[in-house]
């Protein structure tokens, strides 16, 4: 079952300085979270966790994170103008992205970021516009198709790097760190990103057998000693109840596991492990709360919400399950079938879709959960739908707004020199 972190009782007290719908945050679960996963990874002297600020882009959490030891990951110049807003800067950023705009790779390297290429050309591309940086990382994508077999309750990873657009191909990584170290590259670093939302403890420790036998192969072909293997993100959370959770003590005692067994005997026991997670930081400890609206029985029953997937897409987008949890209602039995629904004009502005839940009365607060990752941060403008606040409730129960809701006029604001033409 799953609970949320907050009551009707306290949405009532915030609904009366902020409306519905909102999204907030859990400072307690994220941070006894964050620090679960760098126990899990103490093993590793040079362990860090990146946070990717496209998850979760808001300075308050950014701010949690890095108390936490986390640095960022960023793919754009927002993002990198926001961490550097924050205070972190250096090599607590790390820039992950693909297509890169020059001026992209310039205020990265301004920020003293680790940059981290995603294609063979971009040497050319970086060493003309912002420089060949002492340390470098290069992405590998191995193509084909990574499999993990059956896991648990039978559900298979399986994703298709061959056809994903990121980094480079094997015989390129190689030639890139030999012509990166010609330009000057010290230390260099490999990353990759394989699978997405994983459920299961065997994606890290696959992943970085990958990447740890790739950087044997790296130091017998070239004699560079890489000193950095980032897994990325892509480990999960179980969005629906019965799933089970991914157990991050026990991803990194696979990973040890591998690195005991392949980098060690190598002489490359000193590999800093670095992550890119997302979604695991930040999922479950973000929810979206929206109140129901209109009732309508015709074909089908459906409540109307307040949220929009201008609020929260992925149910839009990918079809994605969300557990909603009816406030106040939690031990009513689940009779009545609904689709929840928001105001877009779009087909597939819903939520759920037949979903068993206690009966909806107008006036009635229901609670979205997992949405603290990918939720706010997907949003958009649809419709003339504005974006909601962010909340966050403090370790000691207090609600705080760390992002006001967006206005009429913040919506207008880029149209303000043209209504007369
Ligand atoms: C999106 C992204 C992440 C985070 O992915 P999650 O699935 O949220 O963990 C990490 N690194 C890069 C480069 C990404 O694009």
């Amino acid at each position: 079952m799953k609970v949320p972190f907050i009551t009707k009782e306290e949405v009532e007290k915030i609904a009366k300085w902020c409306p519905t719908p909102f999204h907030i945050y859990d400072e307690k679960g994220i941070r006894e979270n964050a620090r679960r996963l760098n126990k899990a990874f103490s093993w590793n002297k040079g362990f860090k966790e990146y946070f990717a600020v496209k998850a979760t882009p808001n300075p308050t959490i950014l701010k949690i994170l890095h108390e936490e030891g986390c640095g960022t990951d960023c793919s754009s110049l927002a993002e990198l103008v926001m961490s550097e807003r924050c205070g972190i800067v250096g090599e607590n950023i790390m820039f992950s992205s693909n297509d890169t705009p020059a001026e992209e790779f310039v205020k990265a390297a301004e920020l003293g970021a680790f940059i981290n290429l995603d294609d063979f050309t971009h040497i050319e591309f970086l060493k003309k516009t912002a420089g060949i940086p002492k340390k470098i990382f290069c992405r590998f994508n191995p193509g084909g198709i990574f499999s993990l077999g059956e896991s648990k309750e039978g559900f298979q990873v399986m994703d298709n790097p061959g056809d994903a657009k990121y980094g480079m191909t094997e015989e390129q990584l190689i030639e890139a760190f030999r012509q990166l170290a010609d330009l000057g590259a010290e230390s260099f670093g490999i990353h990759s990103f394989l699978a997405s939302n994983t459920v299961t403890n065997d994606y890290y420790p696959e992943l970085a057998s990958i990447l740890f036998r790739l950087a044997v192969r790296v130091k017998k072909e070239t004699g560079i000693s890489v000193s950095y293997i980032n897994l990325s993100g892509g480990v999960g959370v179980a969005y629906k109840p019965d799933q089970e959770e991914n157990d991050i003590m026990v991803i990194g005692e696979g990973v040890r596991k591998k690195f005991e067994e392949i980098l060690v005997p190598e002489g490359l026991g000193d590999i800093s492990i670095f992550t890119e997670l997302g979604r695991y930081m930040l999922a479950p400890y973000g929810e979206l709360v929206t109140k129901a609206v209109h009732e309508k029985h015709i074909y089908k029953e459906y409540i109307g919400v307040d949220a929009c997937a201008a609020n929260l897409m992925r149910p839009a987008m990918y079809g994605s399950y969300h557990h909603i949890t009816v406030l106040g209602k939690e031990n009513e039995k689940a009779e009545y079938k609904y689709d929840v629904t928001g105001s877009l004009c779009e087909n597939n502005d819903k939520f759920a879709i037949d979903r068993m839940l206690p009966k909806i009365e107008k006036g009635d607060y229901l609670v979205i959960h997992d949405t603290g990752a990918h939720g706010f941060s997907m949003g958009y403008n649809y419709n003339g739908r504005l974006w909601s606040a962010e909340l966050l409730k403090r370790e000691d129960g207090s609600v705080v707004q760390i992002r006001r809701p967006q206005t009429l006029d913040d919506y207008f604001a880029t149209l303000d020199d043209y209504w007369d033409i």
